[in-house]
């Protein structure tokens, strides 16, 4: 492996760990998480192993939508602490070598921010075209609204001026208009600001929504996209302030050149929930030069699937079409992430089927399309599943992206509004209030989780001491997956293995080979595996527990995987052939 390129090109074998700095260690008492508290505990994620904090958004914010509705793109909400406290945030976790990134919330400001007061004080307001107005707006497709239990429109009446506002999400949050171009260099001076402050790159909010034609007659934006984004794409009226909409892309590839003329490592991680061919737009094509990591969230849906069936074939089918990202480009994976645990993409059957696996009730379900459960819960707390399920995240193609509280494997509590059931207070401790804050737990941003997942029984103190616990199986598949190069740098291929509960798949490079096997059933599988290439007296190491297979001539392995079990192995020719 060549070491520079190795580094340069970091995110491929990164290990990023999303959290809300709101949620995470309350540092001053007053019952809100800060980077106080949060800098506190960055040796807990050094400990773990990971390489990339992504920090949701920190910005002033009234908070109607858990911070996405920010008031000043400059600063730290001052619940969270200052700009002072946030950079020595910053300096703690670069000396652990951890890099950070931050939410890029662009699409829109919230309704108070300073802009859209301005804007919506006149029609001939200097910023009213760093929003999007119309006269007399075509009626919504119900299918387009995002929040469908809390809007019914896109477009909001402003009595003052006398004009509707388009809003993607919320009625709270009018979208910015990209077509001006004062809206795109204000875009870039935020990243360049962030940047400054020693951020390594930005996870980009919503994107295919970032640019949007909501104009009939102007020629701009992906008409493809939008529908298959469920966009309008049809409303008329746009005042546009004269301003041609960009193209999507261009709009991308523009802020993607900005960046990394800043700092040309520095990558752009994109929310980009389309179908793989769409998708793949969004990496800018053959280039690489838009987003350069973007979730794979197919393949999350999916494997909640295969998890459902105790069957992995409807995961090796989305692996085997996935398209292989441009060179440098990478796929982000995930099992859980901040928002519903969205299964949007697979059918309604199989919707269904999840659903009835992993969420039965209602109020365990939201917009019709999700989940809003941890996995934990999900399997009723089994630690096979929950061991398979963290070593499948390590070894598939792609960068892991854990969410704060999945490595000592926290639940949800439902009784939290919508989404907010997963973004409850870490777990640090057994005591009061988990360790969290030594405030009145009314003061939370979030109640704690109770029973069977809630602090006493699981949180991070108890498993640092537990060799058995999911904390220490995480960090153990940390430590492998980037003593691995073959796995972020690899060429991945599914494997036949006749056994469609197993999911086999290798990764290869420069000769060197690691093989993966993940059992969805409950069952023992016995099964054979022909490993091309492999059939000149290699041996398979196992990288998880002790233990060698040996090949036949033929390169072909037997193999025994216990219900749920999952192996990891090398090829590796033995100094001393095995007698
Ligand atoms: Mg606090």
């Amino acid at each position: 492996m060549r070491l520079t390129y190795t580094s340069d090109v970091w995110w491929k074998n990164a290990v990023v760990y999303c959290l809300d700095v709101e949620t995470y260690a309350d540092g001053n008492g007053d019952g809100i998480g800060d980077f106080a508290g949060l800098t506190q505990h960055v040796d807990h994620l050094d400990r773990l192993g990971v390489t990339c904090i992504w920090l949701m958004p920190f910005f002033p914010t009234p908070d109607r939508d858990d911070g996405y509705d920010i008031t000043d793109f400059y600063s730290v909400d001052p619940k969270l602490g200052t700009l002072g406290e946030f950079v020595e945030f910053v300096r703690t976790a670069n000396d652990r070598g951890i890099r950070v990134i931050a939410d890029l919330v662009v699409n829109h400001t919230s309704d108070e921010h300073p802009w859209f007061k301005e804007a919506r004080s006149s029609r001939d307001s200097p910023m009213r075209d760093w929003y999007i107005w119309s006269d007399t707006p075509e009626p919504d497709d119900p299918k387009s609204v995002v929040f469908p239990d809390k809007e019914d429109s896109l477009w909001q009446y402003d009595e003052g001026s006398g004009q509707y506002y388009y809003h993607r999400f919320y009625r709270f949050q009018p979208d910015l208009n990209v077509a001006n171009p004062e809206v795109r260099d204000e875009i870039a001076r935020i990243l360049g600001f962030w940047m400054q402050l020693g951020m390594s790159g930005f996870r980009v909010d919503a994107v295919p929504f970032l640019v949007e034609d909501v104009s009939k007659d102007e020629p701009a934006g992906e008409k493809k996209d939008a529908q298959a984004a469920g966009k309008a794409g049809k409303n008329k009226g746009r005042d546009g302030g004269g301003h041609k909409l960009p193209e999507v892309h261009d709009f991308l590839r523009d802020l993607r050149a900005f960046m990394n003329r800043r700092d040309g490592t520095a990558m752009l991680l994109g929310e980009v929930n389309l179908p793989y061919p769409d998708l793949m737009k969004y990496f800018g094509e053959n280039l690489g030069d838009e987003v350069t990591m973007c979730f794979d969230f197919i393949g999350m849906q999916r494997m909640y699937l295969a998890m459902a069936r105790g069957d992995a074939a409807p995961l090796a089918e989305a692996l085997r079409e996935r398209p292989v990202p441009p060179r440098d480009s990478h796929w982000a994976t995930f099992v859980r992430n901040h928002d519903e645990l969205t299964l949007d993409k697979l059918t309604d059957d199989e919707r269904q089927e999840v659903f009835d696996s992993f969420g039965p009730d209602k109020d365990m379900q939201l917009y019709g399309r999700g989940l809003r459960r941890r996995l934990p819960p999900m399997v009723d707390g089994d630690p096979r599943r929950m061991k398979m399920v963290y070593s499948l995240l390590f070894s598939l193609p792609g960068t892991p992206v854990l969410f704060y509280g999945e490595e000592i494997g926290m639940g949800e509590n439902l009784k939290a509004e919508g989404r907010q059931a997963v973004r409850t207070p870490m777990q640090w401790t057994p005591h009061r209030n988990g360790g969290f804050s030594t405030a009145e737990p009314s003061t939370f941003p979030n109640p704690v989780v109770e029973g069977e997942f809630g602090p006493e029984h699981v949180n991070v103190s108890a498993q640092r001491r537990d060799p058995d616990s999911l904390l220490m199986w995480i960090t153990t598949l940390v430590e492998r997956y980037r003593e691995c190069p073959e796995l972020a740098w690899g060429e991945y291929k599914v494997l036949d293995t006749g056994e469609s509960r197993v999911l086999a798949h290798r990764a290869d490079i420069e000769g060197e080979t690691v093989v993966a096997l993940h059992n969805f059933a409950d069952e023992k599988v016995s099964f054979e595996l022909t490993l091309d290439g492999l059939d000149d007296g290699k041996v398979l190491t196992d990288l998880l527990v002790d233990g060698t297979v040996e090949l036949s001539k033929t390169g072909v392995a037997r193999f025994d995987l216990e219900p749920y079990g999952c192996r990891w192995l090398r090829a590796s020719t033995p100094e001393l052939a095995p007698s």
